[in-house]
């Protein structure tokens, strides 16, 4: 076990993490693109297709959708797969043509251009050179980066994959730690009678823009080994490229190494019992340590987003105690590790939070209390909210363990910081919760006819710095037809979309290609089914619901998508009832649901319809962020007032539900909610979208969608959540290094030990 662990060197400048996390980037296609097929003046089809940098940048997403638009659809915007299974005709046919190859040398050009970027960067701007090579260690059980890589379930992980992104722009030093789930979260599908069904398409490495990590100066694929009861499961890590990012997927999946029971540890997302539950908590807290020591990276930050990740921190302590300080008594180990440690809390719901029992703690982690020389009531009370009463809670002891933890909005820090206040304020009565409010990697969500229309009206640097608000103050200039003609063509998408994509089984309104009226105010709802989200607000009463859908001269219709966590009963019953209602000849095709909700779906939904609703049960939505996404793209919300819309609301460019009327009993208060839902919606909502000038153009519902992109877009962006996470929290208390050292001498280039070279010509 101990050759996992190269001796720390104490001198921080020897290392620059982003040399070893860079080196070897671009080399993904030596395992997995078939060379041979590609003429040599579309070889940088590689790098691209190795860096998630496309994911954002549509200049060189367009280089994969010129390449074959089905196919990239189809593949579910899979560029790895997309080039292995291109034909060697269509290759030869795009070598030779000039205007593609001249494209993809510019897209090439971009993409280099940003991975090289050193000293004009936000990071550099802001902090100078520091003294030491910071390191930012960000772990989360789940990462949404793009539809293909299926290693996110919901918000949390759509939210640690933005974080990413992020980072990279801003060129914060952050590698992300999370799993490689081999078959995801689960895939949706429906029986005739509404009932959800998962199944579980495995993902193959091999066909993703992933690599494995290997061991520092070798080939060797990187392998450690976690302690999981009195045996060793071996770990090994897929690096992902994300712009400047590094992300680290773990896997167990090692069939000669691993018993067939322990290969299946990280097989599923949120899968299988608490026994696998606190398993791959283990795997991913020990494991992901592990394997940053291993890889010689120090970080100097470790960044627990949710609790999920928290054993590392125990990992860390052993660190400390065995390796690093002999000596050290694990109190003090405690008291060390601390300032490194920040805790972001993600929901007040008590599903969403992991309490292991004694008799888990003992199974799972004896051994670790026996390595340590303490009892395993020590160790339990450090998860405990009162010594000896309760089970290993994994938000107390990151909250406990960590000198700075936050909510995710400023609603959800006075919700937090009343749950949590025992153990907040222990060893401090004047201790507070911080609270970073949730954003979304604005350019990643922001349909291409938005972004052509703000490349017109912003300035040609608009999408660089996506939190300035002097950018988005030029909303005021674009004219309001250009506004309404760029929503439009994206409702027109989404319609379209829905009625190719989707068979809609058992719909009765009639033909598939009359589903959804392209003029209907058009309303969308998709998250996970969780019962607090209380999807189904809109159903309670029937007669009012079916007025607003049959209006004869303005009509509404809703599109909703979603998945229930397959233990989640309530949940499906939820998801049954309004896939009845969409099969119900009432409804008449101006309700619909779309099976198996993912990044793609999504993306169709925020882009395209005109308003977004958000209906939970008060203050249990901790932050949402969906509502976050319609922003940008002209599309306004309507929501009770938790989570974001608490902090964003106001009258001129959304609405809210409900906002003065709270009541302690869930059902009152549903029973209010929906009330005051249809109130609003036919009071002013719908008359506000069907009164037009003219021109056909809704003059007031136009100015609310320039007020909503404008003021919210940036508040609402990770590169604002992330900037505060680094100015608060990971670089406070930084020293930087006096202006008169060289620089040369440090941080070297992010991808010069890369050797990117074979692609410089
Ligand atoms: C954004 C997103 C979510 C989060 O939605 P909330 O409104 O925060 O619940 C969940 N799933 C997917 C696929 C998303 O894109």
């Amino acid at each position: 076990m101990d050759s996992d662990n190269p001796k720390r060197q104490e001198d921080h400048r020897q290392l620059d993490p982003n040399a070893i996390l860079s080196s070897g980037a671009n080399k993904l296609s030596n395992l997995q693109i078939n060379f041979l097929k590609l003429p040599e003046n579309l070889n940088p089809l590689v790098p691209l297709a190795s860096n998630l940098y496309w994911v954002w940048n549509r200049r060189i997403r367009r280089i994969f959708e010129e390449i074959d638009l089905a196919a990239w659809d189809g593949l579910g915007h899979n560029p790895v797969l997309l080039l292995q299974r291109i034909s060697d005709s269509r290759y030869k046919e795009l070598g030779s043509n000039q205007e593609f190859v001249t494209r993809l040398s510019r897209a090439y050009d971009i993409q280099r251009e940003y991975l090289r970027r050193k000293e004009d960067t936000w990071f550099r701007r802001t902090f100078g050179i520091l003294e030491r090579n910071e390191l930012v260690a960000y772990f989360s059980a789940e990462f949404g980066l793009t539809e293909c890589l299926r290693t996110y379930s919901g918000g949390l992980g759509i939210l640690s994959g933005d974080h990413l992104k992020s980072a990279s722009d801003l060129a914060i030093p952050l590698v992300g730690i999370g799993i490689f789930y081999k078959r995801g979260y689960f895939s949706q599908s429906l029986t005739p009678d509404g009932w959800q069904l998962e199944s579980y398409p495995e993902n193959n490495p091999s066909e993703l823009p992933m690599e494995p990590a290997l061991y520092p100066n070798s080939k060797e694929p990187l392998v450690v080994s976690v302690p999981i009861e009195d045996r060793q499961v071996r770990v090994r890590a897929w690096k992902v490229a994300v712009g400047r990012a590094t992300l680290l997927l773990l896997d167990t999946n090692l069939p000669g190494l691993n018993s067939k029971e322990d290969c299946e540890i990280t097989a599923e997302l949120y899968g299988g019992d608490i026994h696998t539950r606190i398993k791959q908590e283990i795997i991913l807290g020990f494991g992901g340590a592990k394997i940053i020591r291993a890889l010689g990276l120090q970080p100097t930050v470790y960044h627990l987003n949710e609790g999920h990740a928290a054993f590392a921190i125990l990992e860390r302590l052993r660190e400390i105690v065995e390796e690093d300080k002999p000596g050290t008594s694990f109190k003090e180990s405690i008291e060390l590790s601390k300032s490194y440690n920040l805790f972001t809390t993600h929901t007040p719901v008590a599903a969403g939070i992991d309490v292991f029992d004694k008799s888990l703690i003992e199974r799972y982690l004896g051994w670790y209390a026996k390595k340590l020389g303490i009892s395993l009531d020590d160790l339990l009370d450090l998860g405990r909210e009162k010594n000896g009463s309760s089970g290993f809670n994994m938000v107390i002891f990151a909250i406990r363990l960590s000198n700075s933890a936050n909510a995710v909005s400023k609603l959800h820090r006075r919700v937090a910081s009343k749950l949590w206040q025992t153990v907040v304020k222990e060893h401090d009565p004047e201790r507070e919760l911080g609270s970073v409010t949730n954003g979304i990697h604005s350019l990643s969500w922001i349909s291409d006819s938005f972004a052509d229309l703000y490349d017109q009206f912003l300035g040609p640097e608009w999408d660089e710095d996506t939190s300035d608000p002097k950018v988005w103050s030029r909303i005021a200039e674009i004219p309001d037809d250009l506004v309404w003609q760029t929503h439009i063509k994206q409702k027109s998408k989404l319609v379209e979309y829905v009625r190719t994509n989707f068979s809609l089984d058992g719909y009765q309104g009639g033909a598939l290609s009359q589903v959804l009226d392209p003029n209907a105010l058009t309303i969308g709802f998709a998250r996970r089914f969780a019962t607090y989200k209380r999807a189904s607000l809109i159903l309670s009463e029937r007669e009012k619901l079916l007025a607003l859908l049959m209006s004869k001269d303005r009509p509404v219709q809703f599109i909703f998508s979603g998945k229930a966590h397959p233990r989640d009963h309530e949940g499906k019953k939820v998801i049954q009832e309004i896939v009845n209602f969409t099969k119900s000849a009432d409804s008449a095709g101006r309700v619909v649901f779309l099976p198996d909700y993912d990044i793609s779906i999504a993306r169709h939904l925020v882009q395209g319809v005109d308003l977004w609703l958000n209906n939970p049960q008060r203050p249990l939505e901790a932050s949402g962020t969906s509502g976050m996404k319609a922003v940008p793209n002209g599309v306004l919300n309507f929501s009770v007032l938790d989570g974001w819309w608490d902090e964003a609301h106001s009258p001129e460019y959304g609405w809210a539900i409900n906002p003065l009327d709270f009541h302690e009993d869930p059902i009152k208060q549903a029973k209010a909610d929906a009330e005051a839902l249809y109130a609003t919606l036919e009071s002013e909502i719908i008359p506000e979208y069907y009164s037009r000038n003219p021109q056909g153009i809704p003059i007031s519902w136009v100015q609310k969608m320039k007020g909503s992109i404008s003021l919210l877009t940036p508040r609402f962006t990770t590169r604002r959540m992330v900037k505060e996470y680094a100015e608060e929290f990971y670089f406070k208390n930084v020293k930087r290094l006096a202006d008169s050292l060289n620089k040369s001498e440090l941080g070297s280039d992010v991808l010069e030990s890369a050797s990117n070279d074979k692609w410089d010509k």
